[in-house]
């Protein structure tokens, strides 16, 4: 009978190290993250601008050119914009 409660102690210590030297490693890991994880860096601003035109600017849509939102005629292509 001590010897099962020897055993299952001993087990539920080294599950007990275990775990308490998972959370220090997860405690370090946590400190040692960049400030800049590579998931959460700045989105790419290319991609980002290829998709919508800046702000006051549209697109031509006969050539795609990158005119103000005002423009009656496209600059490049001379389109009639809508
Ligand atoms: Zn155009």
């Amino acid at each position: 009978m001590l010897y099962f409660v020897g055993a299952i102690l001993t087990i539920v210590l080294v599950g007990f190290v275990i775990l308490l030297i998972a959370a220090i490693l997860q405690i370090v890991a946590f400190f040692s993250i960049p400030e800049s994880p590579p998931g959460m860096g700045p989105p790419p601003v290319s991609g980002a601008m290829a998709q919508s035109p800046a702000p006051g600017m549209k697109f031509c849509p006969s050539c795609g050119a990158q005119l103000a939102a005002s423009a009656t005629f496209c600059s490049k292509c001379g389109a009639k914009q809508p």
